[in-house]
């Protein structure tokens, strides 16, 4: 949530700034705006909305020339999305950019109100800027430093002095910040696609850090002002990846990358047609004594970790308890020492789940992150991390993301189910192998969507619709839904089948789409009973199944072909008609995919 960019260097660093903010912009696009050092000021320039209106505001007026400056996009927290509470925020001395929350700024507010300090904006962050004014006094390093002492919550802060033109100064507390390398130039930003066309070195700041940043020089300093040593990173992701490549959406181009982030994935945990996870840590050991397994993530991720455990309650008879972050952080989850905490996040940066985690550890128990991105918060903090392979995901709807964090989740089922005795080896192979046909049975499916599109024009009219299903049928018609609402804003929910003849059923009207996922043998009687009796009731109803059942005529009004494969893995390849149905359908009603309103992606406020 929010983009945070800096550039110093050589370069009038205005296009520059813009460049970096626009790959950024799926972190929040309520308002954008740039600060730069000039003429031994600063000038600063904002606008409401998305990148472009900042745009074109810039284009109507003398553009900076400065080559140093700071950038921002907003999803906002505090103050509604205008012009004022654009950032970047300040006085005529410190200017600043910021990502997260300031929890007790009403506190600061009142202080610095006493001191004769005024407000002209609703943002926390606007107080951490006069903050930092009261205490500047020639030495920016020192007020940072106590300013900081004051504040609570999460932040990552990008600072110009204007009396320090050339300057950048950044600090961190939670919300992610990297500092890229260049040459005669340097960088930050709230995440590395921000600056790929420009560098590919970056060091990650920490919390409680502080970087200087000129066009030729780094240094990292701790709270008592000590000079920091860091180890350099290389991104690996290609900058394609960051690019639309000729796809009109991000959203659609993420979908058509699966079949290679899932193969991608798979391949490092597969070792002589073998699960393993040795290569994050993973102990045969760890796998076989635990006790009770924990999941925990927000959004999507859930949804993977809900996949997650039903397969590992069926094939490894293990305990599993899956978890909303921002419920098991405050409901004092029992966790014993030993227990195993799988925490689940794309960003690796999501506020909550980085939070449960740490309490997880607080109680003794052994952690494993599944994280996309390589050196977050979540990666670095869990005992053992599993990168998952997606490459940068910049759509805010999940596609990707989520399905290598199901593909994760099945080989880790199989793994944990075979080192415990309850599967075979011969089993376990067989699944690995099964599991590696999917890649090329999404990429079949994919090469005609038609049949989604054609599902797609009887869903834009509703007003509201149901996902149904029962079993690891049920675990993804909840991702099902949550897709459909967020980019097409038609409320719809997700039941399991059988439960809703104790209420829901009430919601079906003559026309009411509902959305059956069948695909699971010993379940589909049951379930094709529940699709009865919404039919009767006037649903319109589209089932998502496989060629083994036959779904008689009478029994719905559409049906959605999956490819066929073991019944276990079915959800990796329901998955997909699941986003298709979601994308056309905010096509149709002519929305913006990839920025849907009220969204952002990579959630690190609460
Ligand atoms: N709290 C700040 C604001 O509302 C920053 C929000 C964020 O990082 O998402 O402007």
């Amino acid at each position: 949530m929010c983009g945070i960019v800096g550039y110093t260097g050589t370069t009038p660093c205005c296009d520059i700034l813009i460049d970096c903010l626009s790959r950024l912009e799926y972190r929040g696009y309520d308002s954008a705006g740039i600060a730069v050092c000039e003429n031994g000021g600063i000038v600063s320039v904002k606008a409401a909305g998305k990148l472009k209106h900042l745009k074109a505001k810039i284009a109507d007026m003398e553009k900076p020339k400065g080559t140093c400056g700071i950038g921002h996009t907003r999803w906002a927290t505090h103050g509604e999305p205008n012009d004022t509470n654009a950032h970047p925020h300040g006085t005529d001395r410190v200017m600043l950019v910021h990502n997260g929350i300031i929890e007790n700024y009403k506190e600061i507010k009142s202080f610095l109100t006493e001191k004769g300090y005024s407000f002209y904006s609703q943002t926390d962050s606007e107080t951490v800027a006069k903050l930092i004014d009261y205490y500047y006094d020639e030495d920016p390093l020192q007020a940072i430093i106590n300013a900081k002492a004051h504040l609570v919550g999460s932040y990552s802060l990008g600072i110009l002095f204007a009396d320090r033109p050339g300057f950048i100064y950044a600090l961190r507390q939670d919300s992610p910040l990297i500092v890229g390398k260049g040459t005669k130039e340097n960088f930050i930003a709230s995440d590395v696609p921000a600056i790929l066309h420009h560098t590919r070195s970056y060091y990650i700041l920490e919390h409680d850090e502080i970087a200087v940043i000129a066009a030729n020089q780094v240094t990292f300093l701790d709270l008592e002002g000590n000079v920091i040593a860091k180890e350099l990173h290389e991104a690996t992701w290609d900058i394609d990846a960051a690019e639309k490549a000729g796809y009109d959406h991000f959203m659609i181009k993420e979908i058509h990358e699966q079949p290679s982030v899932i193969a991608k994935t798979m391949r490092p945990h597969i070792i002589n047609g073998m699960p393993d996870f040795s290569d994050c840590g993973v102990q045969a050991d760890d796998l076989r004594t635990i006790q009770k397994l924990h999941i925990i993530g927000c959004g999507s991720a859930v949804h993977a970790g809900l996949i997650g455990e039903y397969l590992i309650e069926k094939l490894a008879g293990l305990d599993v308890e899956v978890s909303i972050a921002s419920e098991f952080r405050y409901r004092d989850p029992i966790i014993h020492p030993g227990d195993f905490v799988i925490a689940i996040s794309q960003s690796g940066e999501t506020a909550d789940t980085l939070e449960a985690l740490r309490l997880s550890k607080k109680k003794g128990a052994k952690t494993l992150g599944i994280i996309n991105v390589v050196g977050s918060s979540i990666a670095r903090e869990s005992d053992m991390v599993c990168y998952t392979q997606a490459g940068p995901e910049i759509s805010v709807c999940s596609t990707k993301a989520y399905m290598v964090q199901m593909t994760t989740m099945y080989l880790f089922a199989f793994e944990l189910a075979y080192i415990r005795g309850s599967i075979s080896a011969e089993a376990c192979r067989y699944y690995v192998r099964q599991m590696n046909k999917i890649p090329a049975q999404i990429e079949q499916y994919l090469s005609d969507t038609s049949v989604c599109q054609h599902a797609a024009t009887h869903l834009k009219d509703a007003n509201s619709l149901l996902y149904i299903g029962r079993g690891l049928d049920y675990c993804l018609s909840m991702e099902g839904s949550l897709k459909l609402k967020e980019i097409s804003y038609i409320h719809s929910e997700s039941y399991a089948a059988g439960e809703l003849k104790h209420g829901t059923i009430s919601l079906i009207e003559n026309g009411t789409p509902v959305i059956a996922i069948a695909t699971q043998s010993s379940l589909i009687h049951k379930t094709m009973s529940n699709i009865q009796e919404v039919k009767s009731r006037g649903a319109f109803v589209i089932v998502v199944t496989t060629d083994r059942h036959t779904i008689k005529k009478d029994a719905a009004d559409f049906v959605i072909t999956i490819p066929d494969n073991e019944e276990i893995l079915l959800p990796l390849l329901a998955a997909v008609p699941m986003q298709l149905l979601a994308y056309y359908t905010a096509i149709i009603k002519g929305n913006n995919v990839d920025q849907p309103r009220n969204l952002a992606k990579s959630v690190t406020v609460e």
